[in-house]
């Protein structure tokens, strides 16, 4: 689906603006695709697909299977309110009929046109866009898949690409096995430091081309839990435009934010509050925080001729993302509307928040004096630097902090208390004292327990 083909009126628009910009023109994007995306064929039997709804056709296109063979007759589903803290009530959203029949059989790559309507319409709602811009959504198997094909789809062997820095430990195999130059881009507590960013690009060599991406997690990063400030994105923004490279904002933890400030724009609904071009973002959500991670659902929103080729490479790899998945969440949307969406989300927000104070108690309680932190203002990490014991240094090594990986192997699992080291979130792989924590599964017991044996084994 695209935009001007887009018949749904589903939730009333924030943020109205005056005049509606376009995007960048097609064929910037065009020079961005890496030549493996260039040479991608439109699959043969998807590519006819739209005329299968033509009015009056008969198709005997593709060979989708007769449903009347298929052995799920219905599926009973009950769903929680959109906050349970407040109404315990479960309501029956049981999926048959017509519904059952879309669920089980091929749908579009893209997804299933009326949850990319609704998505499109969610767009709308909470980053300011206005539909005719020439962006689009696209759903895929979780946000990792669509980023696999975007980077797929931008980046070339020797390309230049900015990593935000330490970075999702997941988006590593996947940019490294592609053989781009990869600059690592600092963050500390603010989130990314465009600072590092200008003055590598003021100084740029004139032989050497020109970064293509950063790529950024601006929310509550995975691992180190910063929420990129808005002079910071503001910056970010400004260094894009003038470069010309794209930003890919990887936002699973957009709705699980909660500082206290308001929340930051995100970058796609930044650059259209400041004045100049659109279309230098590409966004990525996910169900996976907020519905279930099981469902293997996420979107990618952004420039026309950058979705497509994410569909492209999606149309000859797995098809479409679940049909079955999609369709569970489109009958909660549907049952939530827009409100109840967000009061769900708030009430995701909430929960972590609270999880986080919890944490932040024990922190105090058991590391002080042998680790640092900054508590995070969305999602679930905790990124601390730990104060390893001299056996952990380099001896040669000045201002060496020590390797959170021996720290690991050597203490934290044989004393019973596992963390993600440091080094797992480096391009260049190095040696940090830093770890990961997640609190999102803990109880209370749990953190005391978890938290005092590690302060035990720094202290020991
Ligand atoms: N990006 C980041 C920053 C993540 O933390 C994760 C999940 N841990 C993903 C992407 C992948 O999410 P999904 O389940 O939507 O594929």
């Amino acid at each position: 689906m695209t935009n001007s083909d887009y018949k749904g009126t589903l939730v009333p628009r924030t943020n109205e603006r005056q005049t509606t910009r376009a995007l960048l023109p097609d064929a910037v994007y065009r020079n961005m695709l890496s030549r493996l995306s260039k040479s991608r064929k439109p699959a043969p039997i998807r590519h006819l697909f739209p005329y299968e709804s033509e009015p009056g056709m008969i198709s005997m296109l593709a060979g989708k299977p007769n449903a009347s063979v298929f052995p799920f007759v219905s599926l009973t589903v009950k769903v929680r309110s959109s906050n349970p803290r407040i109404d315990d009530s479960l309501t029956d959203l049981s999926l048959d009929g017509q519904d059952l029949a879309v669920a089980l059989q091929y749908g579009a790559t893209s997804g299933t046109p009326e949850l990319v309507n609704w998505l499109t319409d969610l767009t709308c709602h909470l980053h300011g866009s206005q539909l005719d811009e020439g962006w689009r959504v696209t759903i895929g198997s979780g946000s990792q898949d669509l980023l696999y094909k975007t980077f797929a789809a931008l980046v070339e062997f020797d390309d230049v690409i900015f990593l935000e820095s330490p970075t999702y430990p997941g988006v590593l195999p996947i940019v490294q096995a592609l053989g781009c130059n990869i600059i690592e881009i600092p963050s500390d507590a603010d989130g990314i430091d465009p600072a590092s960013m200008a003055s590598l690009l003021t100084d740029w060599p004139k032989d050497k081309p020109y970064p293509k991406l950063l790529y950024t997690i601006p929310f509550g990063s995975n691992p180190s839990g910063s929420t990129t400030t808005l002079s910071r994105r503001l910056e970010v923004l400004r260094l894009a435009r003038e470069y010309n490279f794209l930003i890919l904002e990887d936002d699973p933890y957009y709705h699980l934010y909660y500082g206290d400030i308001p929340r930051p724009p995100s970058y796609f609904a930044l650059e259209r509050k400041v004045n100049g071009e659109l279309g230098r973002v590409l966004r990525f959500d996910s169900f996976s925080k907020i519905v279930a991670g099981g469902l293997r659902l996420g979107w990618a929103t952004g420039p026309e001729v950058l979705v497509n080729a994410i569909d492209l490479h999606g149309s000859s790899s797995n098809l479409q993302a679940s049909g079955m998945s999609q369709m569970l969440v489109l009958k909660l949307l549907r049952h939530w509307g827009i409100e109840g969406f967000l009061a769900h989300t708030a009430m995701c927000a909430q929960f972590y928040r609270e999880k986080r104070d919890l944490f932040e108690k024990y922190l105090q309680k058991h590391l002080k004096g042998v680790a640092e932190w900054s508590p995070p203002n969305a999602s679930m990490f905790y990124w601390i630097k730990l104060r390893l014991p001299a056996s952990m240094k380099a001896e040669n090594i000045e201002n060496d902090e020590g390797d959170s990986v021996l720290f690991l192997t050597e203490k934290a699992i044989p004393g019973g208390v596992l963390v993600l080291p440091g080094e797992c979130a480096y391009a260049d792989g190095r040696r940090i004292c830093n770890v990961r924590v997640s609190f999102s599964l803990l109880d209370e017991g749990s953190m005391d327990e978890g938290l005092r044996r590690l302060g035990h084994l720094l202290r020991e």
